[in-house]
């Protein structure tokens, strides 16, 4: 029995020591991003590949740029 190809899940990294808790990320992909009190964010760090869009759009909306996405850990031809 062989499995279809599943797609890759991503890799999300936040860096806490830039996060200041501006939630632009929670609201860019609230499936990944969560801000508890002022300023614990919670993140999903192996989302789903179909939440590349939401997750990329979150990377491009933090101010600080503490947000950064790779591929998982067998992309070798990311465009
Ligand atoms: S947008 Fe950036 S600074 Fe704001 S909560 Fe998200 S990761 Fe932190």
């Amino acid at each position: 029995m062989t499995s279809p190809a599943e797609p890759e899940a991503l890799r999300v990294v936040v860096d806490l020591n830039r996060c200041q808790g501006y939630a632009q990320c929670c609201y860019a992909a609230p499936e990944a991003f969560s801000l508890h009190g002022h300023e614990i964010l919670f993140y999903d760090p192996a989302p789903p590949a179909e939440r590349r869009g939401a997750i990329e759009r979150a990377v491009q909306a933090c101010p600080v740029r503490a947000i950064s996405l790779q591929a998982g850990p067998d992309d070798g031809d990311a465009p």
